[in-house]
């Protein structure tokens, strides 16, 4: 089949690449002049490892693993609060020979090598309109104004998915706000005031990452409570966040008081997408698009990727698309909607609100020493493959 991908993002070109594998004719889209490289640290194990295994991308991407021993947690005057070695989590969560710690450009950038000889991708481009019949869907791409007919259009391109407006509805209709703000950007490191790995600083409603593994750039991860104001312009992104986090003590001002201003700022909410059904007539979405489970599962690469596999593989195995899309849904859609429930559960206390939730935080880290306590919440952390 000639097949549309809207988005060269994880699941877009996971699914680029199994598609070509079946002897599909897919094609890329992406928005973006170039592959986006923005973005944070993704913990890729369980179904996301599985897809990429069975690419023969594992030792690409094993290369390019961060190497975090430990998180390390400190209080608003620089001092080190609790240490939680890595390797003691990653065993607790039985699952420490199949987990890295990746830079999501780095898991970006390694798809789409694997596609990029095989697969057209057109950069700078979208769709603009879609328009189904019995036989084909009718696509015009934007901004060139030209039109073309594809076989199905499969919707990869994420969270704010123009795909899911044009074909299901507007984004409101589908989007639950779990009541945070993200933002990601690179700093200038300043290796002699924290140690080099992942440093966390917890203040009541937000969580400052420093990803401190690069000895000239830091990338830094902030999560905060705020009401929902919708899209942040970029321009608006910096002024927020010295508002919000001005008062979290030593190491934000550091990290913002040396922040150039034409930082490039990654920022959105943290939002789930919840929609009832995945495909209409001739026109499918994958990964975020879908079912965003947002940082709060945890799981946001993995299951765009296992959404692509099995959506490749039913539509190698039916005999006709719309079982195959019947197919994919059903086989994913029970664990989406499992970490969905759980992440609603979870999400009022993702980070803590007061100073006495911040301190039991940090002791229940510094239990992560004693076995049985490790056990326990390695056992929150540990996620099955969906592959068999
Ligand atoms: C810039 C960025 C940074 C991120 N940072 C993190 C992070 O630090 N940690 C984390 O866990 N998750 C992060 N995520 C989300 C994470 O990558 C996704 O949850 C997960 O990978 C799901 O993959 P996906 O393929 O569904 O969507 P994405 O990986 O978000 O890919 C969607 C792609 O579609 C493209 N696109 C969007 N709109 C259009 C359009 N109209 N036409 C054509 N193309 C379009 C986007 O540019 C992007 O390349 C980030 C996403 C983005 C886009």
């Amino acid at each position: 089949m000639n097949i549309l991908i809207v988005g060269a993002g994880i699941g877009g070109l996971t699914l680029a690449y199994w598609l070509k594998q079946y002897g599909h004719t897919p094609t890329v889209v992406e928005k973006a002049p170039d592959i986006r490289t923005a973005g944070y640290m993704i913990d890729f194990a369980g179904s996301g490892w599985d897809v990429a295994n069975r690419m023969g991308i594992i030792p690409h991407l094993q290369a390019k693993s961060l190497p975090i021993s430990q998180l390390v947690y400190v209080d608003n005057q620089g001092h080190t609060t609790a240490r939680l070695s890595m390797e003691r989590l990653l065993q607790a969560a039985n699952t420490r020979d199949r987990y890295l710690a990746l830079n999501r450009r780095d898991l970006v950038i390694t798809l789409y090598e694997a596609i990029q000889h095989d697969v057209p991708v057109h950069f700078a481009t979208s769709i603009s309109d879609v328009c189904q019949s019995d036989s084909k869907v009718a696509v015009r791409f934007s901004p060139s104004g030209e039109e073309q007919d594809f076989d199905i259009v499969v919707g990869a391109d994420g969270i704010h998915s123009n795909v899911r407006r044009l074909a299901f509805g507007i984004e409101a209709e589908y989007a639950r706000y779990l009541g945070y703000y993200v933002a990601v950007f690179p700093a200038p490191a300043q290796p002699d005031i924290i140690e080099p790995g992942y440093v966390l600083h917890l203040t009541p409603n937000c969580q400052f990452g420093v990803l401190a593994v690069d000895p000239d750039q830091w990338l830094i991860y902030v999560v905060f409570k705020h009401d929902d104001e919708g899209h942040i312009p970029p321009e608006s992104r910096l002024a927020l966040l010295t508002s919000q986090l001005h008062q979290h003590g030593w190491l934000v001002s550091k990290v913002l008081d040396g922040l150039p201003p034409d930082t490039p700022i990654f920022m959105d909410t943290v939002t789930q997408i919840e929609m009832p059904v995945w495909s209409t007539n001739r026109v499918a979405l994958i990964g975020d698009a879908a079912h965003c489970l947002t940082l709060i599962s945890g799981q946001g690469a993995a299951m765009a990727m296992a959404g692509a596999y099995f959506l490749a593989e039913a539509l190698h195995d039916a005999a006709e698309y719309r079982t195959a899309f019947d197919r994919y849904e059903a086989r994913l859609r029970p664990h989406i909607e499992r970490a969905q429930a759980k992440a609603r559960r979870f999400a009022p206390n993702f980070i803590p609100s007061t100073d006495l939730r911040v301190a039991l935080t940090t002791w229940a880290v510094r239990l992560m020493d004693i076995a049985p306590v490790a056990k326990l919440v390695g056992k929150q952390f540990s996620v099955e493959s969906l592959l068999t």
